[in-house]
């Protein structure tokens, strides 16, 4: 397939990689990251979408995607798909699948999970709003860039679910560190709080498989310094967006708030830009309750 790929980051070098090495005829486009080995660069986004039957698009936001769209949006040739993988706001997704379904395309949002090591070895989750039709023909890139692709519902379901997922995330890893905090000052026994909690009913991703203590259960940032993994600062970025989307239908999620105000301290006044989400851990075991 020809595929036109716009934002070649951390995450889109090398998911751009991997369409190209599954034979698809990739041209790509950055404003400062180089091309990954495979992928044509080409000299504008309008250049890279030009002709493509799908233009993948991994930006850092919603203004950004909306000042892509322009661009790319009259340069995409007639029934092709323009897929948006980036994690934005609800709004901008819709006006976004608004603007390209009205110009005569197939419109998808489908942000991913997974991360960096995910988008490396093909192993993303996407999670996608749009019409049947642009999902089936999108499917078998998702594929080859993933290992599943959920069908959500219209236009901005995939940001939907990929909000509401991350601020269980965020309000989850916060009470799996302060408790963990909590039982030291108690006198228990990191290991065996592990050994309890991820068999009993407190058990979730943060504590199973991602424990934010070092040394004690599977292997996780913790065990690396708290070297990211998943940042902080990706974390604050997408508590914000749940919280601009629950203020925008009037929905009342104050776990998500209080989460959201935690990491927006502990990455803006605290030492977190840079560390990894679960290293809120070290940040409660240095403080008191005042
Ligand atoms: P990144 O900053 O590494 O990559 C974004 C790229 O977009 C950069 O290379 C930048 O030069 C490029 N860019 C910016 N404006 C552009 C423009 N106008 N035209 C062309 N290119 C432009 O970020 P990333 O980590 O790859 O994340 C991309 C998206 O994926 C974000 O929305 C992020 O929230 C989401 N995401 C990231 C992760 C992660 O672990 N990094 C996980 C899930 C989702």
């Amino acid at each position: 397939m020809k595929i036109g790929f716009i934002g070649l980051g951390n995450m889109g070098g090398p998911m751009a990689a991997n369409l190209a090495k599954a034979g698809h005829e990739v041209q790509g486009f950055d404003l400062a990251a180089p091309s990954p080995e495979g992928v044509h660069s080409a000299a504008s986004a309008a250049e890279a979408a030009s002709g493509a039957e799908v233009v993948i698009t991994m930006l850092p936001n919603g203004a950004i995607l909306r000042a892509v769209a322009d661009q790319i949006i009259p340069a995409m040739k007639a029934s092709a798909v323009l897929c948006d993988c980036s994690t934005v706001d609800v709004e901008s997704a819709r006006a976004v699948a608004d603007q390209a379904v009205a110009a005569g395309l197939g419109a998808l949002d489908a942000p991913v999970s997974g991360g960096v090591g995910g988008a490396s070895a093909g192993t993303l989750t996407f999670m996608v709003g749009g019409s049947e039709e642009a999902f089936a023909k999108v499917r078998p890139l998702f594929e080859v860039m993933g290992q599943k692709a959920v069908h959500c519902g219209a236009a901005g379901a995939g940001q939907a679910a990929k909000i509401c997922n991350n601020m269980i995330l965020g309000a989850t890893m916060a009470v799996t560190c302060e408790a963990f905090a909590l039982a030291d000052k108690l006198g228990l026994d990191r290991a065996r709080m592990f050994d309890v909690v991820s068999t009993s009913s407190g058990y979730s991703w943060s504590m199973n498989a991602y424990c934010p203590a070092p040394g004690v259960g599977p292997q996780s940032p913790a065990d690396n310094d708290y070297k990211p993994g998943f940042a902080a600062d990706l974390m604050l970025k997408d508590l914000r967006l749940s919280q601009q989307a629950a203020e925008a239908v009037d929905a009342d999620t104050p776990m998500g708030a209080r989460a959201t105000a935690l990491y927006a301290a502990f990455v803006e006044q605290e030492d977190g830009k840079g560390r990894d989400f679960s290293a809120l851990l070290p940040r409660f075991v240095g403080r008191g309750r005042g």
